[in-house]
Order: structure tokens, then C-alpha cells, then sequence
């Protein structure tokens, strides 16, 4: 559809620029006066081929500021259609004009950019942009000005995410964090503290992976990765008490994270000396947990402790009566196994085709959704790579799903 309308634009655009150009270099009496190269560009257009288009018209379509707009959208179209490499001609063509205006050459630079950067050629794409951002650095640059280089700065941490450059993407971050982005660049920046302190935790370097995390919080409050980060770094010091005090938090930053935070708790737990109370206080805790966030985790982990004190019988009834109120398929598996065990017989094949047909139900389903854009996939992530927002991916919730 968006193709389609820029192709429009493209092919309205051509036809302007060609009639202008008909008008003011050719006679008047000579109304047929267009190259056949024009026509062919314009065949290919009409003809939704515009990777062909690129040659005649760079032939004959040259580049003036009357042109420069029917230039930049077919780079542009092409870009969108994935070649990449003649989008790249199109805009280095434009470039290689020397009469262009300052403005019109950083904005054709920022094009390129975006192409080399969808290439996947970043340090052509960072060097680019980093001359970019330094040629409009000005003291007090005109809007138009502003808008390129936060544009520039917004492809420039782009290329830091996919190099894990995380405290070069941090620099930039807080310079992007101004205005109605306050909020996205900071739970970003959150985030690339957070990158950081797993990397910290992976080697070992524990003293780095809490300053991080102390960074990460100050970014964003709400991050509940990082109480995650934090726990996982307390289980390491065997430091319990700290590890659940961290993971309860999540609770009350961002519940839905809740059921991601049940492994390392129970870890944790694990860890704590096994006294009663500790075991209740666990119990208390899902219990108020499963009030804010139905989830069949939190219902799960319950069920593990209640069937260590009270027997199958009592943990088949407490998961029947959830389902009732928040079915799901995960749920069902469980209550199945739980009668698996006490059944003989005919009645036990039954219910392994039964537990059968509800792994099936559910085994290619994802567990993980986008909020920004609807991006779903089986593993937790913390960094869509569709819309490429941080934060945003949750489990999903409902029949098939938590
Ligand atoms: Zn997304």
C-alpha cells in the first residue's frame, strides 16, 4: 500500500520535473521533446519495476534542485523494496553534484546513511553519520537542522545497539532523551546499563555489574530487568536474603515480569535456610502475586510447595479452581499429570492422549508478544528486533499462552 502511494509520488514527481524541464529548455513548437530515456524510467515505474527505472533516469534526469525530490524517492522506494545496492547508486548520484545546496547535501547523506546502514555496512554508515553530526553541531542550527542531526543521532544508536557498543549508545542516548522522547531514551539507556551488567556478570566482574545496575535504575525505576540482573548477581554472592528481597520488587515495578522472576526465586529460596516460616512467607508472596497477574507460572510454583504439605489431591483441586477462573492449556497438562499419577488402567491412556493432544496445542504457540508492534516469539527478550524498542516484549497471557 505504502508502495504504491510513493510510487504515485514518484511518478506524479517525474512527470512535473519532466514537463518543467520540457517547458524551460525546449521550443515551444517542440511538444514531443522528451528523451527515450524518460520514457523508459517512466515505463519501468509505470510498470512497478523501479530498480530498472534507475538507469535511464540517471541518465537523463539530472540533478538540480527542481529534481532533487524525484531523486530522492526513488532511492527512497528502492530502499523500501530491499535493493539496496541501486538505492545507494541513486543517492551516491545525487552526492557526487557539486552545486547542491549545504542542507539538500546533509539530507541526501542522511539517506545514504540509512542505506549502508540496512546493508548492514555500519562503520561506512557510522563514519558518515558521525561527520554528519559533527557538520551540524552548530551553536544554534535552524529547525530544519535540529530535525536532521536528532534523526542522524537516532541511526547512529542504532549502529551502537548492533555493535553492542553499550556505552557509546548510552552517550548518545542522553542526548536524545529531551522532550516527548524523555521517556523512550531513558528506559532505553536503562536498558544498555543493563546489557552491560550481564556482560559484567558473565565475567565475573561483580563490582562493575552493580554500579551498572545502580545506573539502570536511575534511568528507570521501573525497569524490572534489573531487579532480575540483581538478583542473579546476589544468588552468585550467595547473598539470599538480598537476591529475593531484589526479585519481589518486580512485583510492585512491573508485575507481568513477575512470572520471569519464579526460577531465580526459587533458587534463592533454595538457598535460604529451610525453615517454615521462609516457606510461608514464599507461599504468602505468589499468593499476592497470582492476585495481581493471573499467571499459570506463579499457579505452578504454588502448586509445587502445596504438594509437599498437603498431597496431590489438594494441589489438583487448588489448580482445578483456577482454571475455572483463568483457563489455560499449561494448567490443564499439569492437572493432568497430577491424575496420571493416581490413575491405572484404561482411564491412564486416556489421559496421556489427552496430555498429548494439550502439549501439541500449545508447542509452536509463542509466549512473548510486542506491546509497541505485535512482534510475537518463544523466548523472552528484552530488545524487539522488529520495532527495535526496549522493554516492550511481555508474556502473553490467556488460553494458550501464561
Ligand atoms: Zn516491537
Amino acid at each position: 500500500m505504502l508502495d504504491s502511494w510513493l510510487l504515485y509520488v514518484v511518478i506524479v514527481a517525474a512527470i512535473g520535473v519532466g514537463w518543467l524541464l520540457g517547458r524551460r529548455e525546449r521550443p515551444k513548437s517542440n511538444d514531443s521533446a522528451y528523451s527515450p530515456n524518460y520514457y523508459q524510467g517512466l515505463n519501468y515505474l509505470l510498470n512497478e519495476e523501479p530498480d530498472r527505472a534507475v538507469a535511464p533516469f540517471l541518465e537523463d534526469l539530472e540533478v538540480n534542485p527542481d529534481t532533487l525530490e524525484t531523486h530522492l524517492a526513488l532511492g527512497g522506494l528502492l530502499r523500501r523494496r530491499g535493493e539496496l545496492d541501486k538505492a545507494v547508486v541513486v543517492h551516491e548520484n545525487i552526492l557526487a553534484n557539486k552545486q547542491l545546496k549545504p542542507d539538500a547535501v546533509l539530507r541526501v547523506q542522511l539517506e545514504l546513511a540509512r542505506d549502508y546502514l540496512l546493508a548492514g555496512l555500519l562503520d561506512r554508515a557510522e563514519d558518515l553519520l558521525l561527520n554528519l553530526n559533527k557538520q551540524l553541531s552548530q551553536e544554534n542550527p535552524s529547525r530544519q537542522m535540529s530535525d536532521l542531526r536528532r534523526q542522524g543521532r537516532k541511526l547512529i544508536i542504532e549502529i551502537y545497539e548492533r555493535e553492542k557498543e553499550w556505552h557509546r549508545a548510552i552517550e548518545v542516548g542522553e542526548m536524545l532523551a529531551v522532550g516527548n522522547d524523555t521517556e523512550k531514551y531513558e528506559r532505553s539507556i536503562s536498558h544498555y546499563y543493563c546489557e552491560f551488567a550481564e556482560e559484567c556478570l558473565k565475567n565475573n566482574q561483580l563490582d562493575m555489574a552493580r554500579q551498572a545496575i545502580s545506573d539502570a535504575i536511575g534511568h528507570d525505576a521501573t525497569n524490572a530487568r534489573v531487579s532480575l540482573i540483581l538478583g542473579q548477581l546476589e544468588i552468585n554472592e550467595q547473598r539470599y536474603p538480598e537476591a529475593i528481597r531484589a526479585l519481589k520488587r518486580i512485583k510492585s515495578q512491573d508485575p507481568v515480569y513477575v512470572p520471569e522472576s519464579l526460577e531465580p526465586l526459587v533458587a534463592a529460596y533454595a538457598g535460604e535456610d529451610k525453615q517454615p516460616e521462609t516457606k510461608n512467607e514464599f507461599r504468602d508472596y505468589l499468593l499476592e502475586c497470582l492476585d495481581v497477574t493471573p499467571s499459570i507460572s506463579i499457579v505452578l510454583t504454588l502448586a509445587v510447595h502445596l504438594r509437599e504439605e498437603r498431597g496431590d489431591e489438594a494441589v489438583a483441586k487448588f489448580i482445578a479452581n483456577y482454571l475455572k477462573k483463568n483457563p489455560t492449556i499449561r494448567g490443564l497438562s499439569q492437572l493432568i499429570d497430577l491424575h496420571i499419577d493416581n490413575t491405572h488402567g484404561v482411564s491412564k491412556q486416556n489421559l496421556l492422549i489427552l496430555r498429548s493432544f494439550a502439549e501439541a496445542l500449545v508447542a509452536n504457540k509463542p509466549a512473548y508478544r510486542c506491546k509497541s508492534c505485535g512482534f510475537e516469539g518463544k523466548k523472552m527478550r528484552w530488545h524487539c528486533p522488529s520495532c527495535k524498542d526496549w522493554g516492550t516484549i511481555e508474556p502473553i497471557f490467556g488460553l494458550e499462552g501464561e
